[in-house]
């Protein structure tokens, strides 16, 4: 594909291992991350007709093992390649982490290009791998000048969907991705990427900012809770909590108090578990719902579900030097989400 500029595009595809990468290995029982970012380019037929690849191979490893820290490594490596000219990157890990990481990279890189992050559900050595379809759509994508402008993004199954929204639904499915709230924004057909939907400019915390990445808890409410595992949080070292409660942001009025004196210790922002929609602000008067809860000092996650909440308060945190600063800063990204 082209650039603005007309000339080809330079991509840089980066491998962090995940199911796209893994085969059978003589010393594990099932498949392992083993292959990397050039292998992963060397299974695509046609790849080189889209653009100039480059490849980087920056980890090998399931994706519950990528730490933030990582994360954000990756963030500062991906600045300095887009510095040097790449016009669109291409990110490919394991699908379990990808609500997670695509955001991080969202809230963390400015700027038009294209960021990408794509995975695979159905490994190298079984019937109907994904994985090779998936990097080739992604790559178009991040070659498409249709494509900048638009934060980071998820494709898979040629479905481009916002990183701020996109969630794994299903175990095993290749239609696993899905933006519940809004649908996706966009996909790739042939050789043409079409962009339907376009998100707001996201408010971006500075790379520059960041020091030491700090433990933020996610707790999900559940049907007799008594807020228990609240009171042990501040000694155990987290220094923000994110409250995935019920319904439209409710938790059981017994655990009220509990989340108003974590309040006193740290930032607790509140989400729902539902999946989907906002956290409503003032229409529930009950101990526990919603305005009970913010009146005790909670910040609403809005339409950030719990684990882009999670990672927006991190990085709000990493970034600030005191609370009130990391409140802001968090109020800042989720309020430019919608
Ligand atoms: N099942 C995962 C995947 O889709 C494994 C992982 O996330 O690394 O890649």
């Amino acid at each position: 594909m082209l650039t603005n500029t007309d000339r080809r595009a330079r991509v840089l595809v980066v491998s962090l291992g995940g199911t796209i990468a893994s085969t059978t290995a003589q010393s594990a029982h099932g498949v392992v991350p083993q292959l990397t970012a050039q292998d992963l380019v060397d299974s695509v037929p046609g790849l080189h007709e889209v653009a100039d690849i480059e490849t980087l191979s920056f980890r090998q490893v399931p994706s519950g093992d990528i730490t933030l820290d990582d994360v954000v490594a990756l963030s500062r490596l991906i600045r300095d390649r887009l510095k040097d000219g790449v016009d669109g990157v291409v990110v490919t890990q394991g699908t379990d982490t990808i609500e997670e990481t695509s955001f991080t990279l969202d809230v963390l890189l400015d700027g038009p290009s294209p960021i990408v992050v794509t995975g695979a559900m159905r490994n190298p050595t079984q019937a109907s791998p994904d994985g090779p379809g998936n990097v080739l759509a992604a790559v178009k994508v991040a070659a498409s000048p249709d494509a900048r402008g638009l934060g980071c993004v998820v494709v898979m199954n040629d479905l481009v969907h916002a990183a701020r929204f996109v969630r794994k639904t299903h175990t095993s499915s290749l239609a696993t991705f899905q933006s519940p709230s809004c649908g996706p924004l966009g996909w790739v057909k042939e050789e043409r990427v079409r962009v339907v939907l376009r998100p707001n400019h996201l408010a971006r915390i500075s790379l520059d900012l960041l020091k030491d990445v700090p433990r933020v808890a996610l707790i999900t409410c559940a049907i007799g809770d008594d807020g228990r595992t609240l009171r042990t949080l501040a000694a155990s070292g987290y220094r923000g909590t994110v409250i995935e409660g019920f319904g439209a942001g409710h938790v059981p009025g017994v655990m009220a108090p509990d989340v108003e004196n974590l309040v006193a210790q740290m930032p607790v922002v509140l989400c729902s578990r539902t999946g989907a929609g906002e956290v409503l602000d003032n229409t529930y008067g009950f101990v526990g719902s919603e305005t009970d809860l913010l009146s005790r000092g909670v910040i609403s996650g809005g339409s950030l579900d719990a684990r882009k909440s999670r990672v927006a308060l991190t990085v709000a945190l990493a970034a600030s030097v005191h609370r009130e600063h990391a409140i802001e800063q968090f109020v800042h990204v989720r309020d430019s989400v919608v």
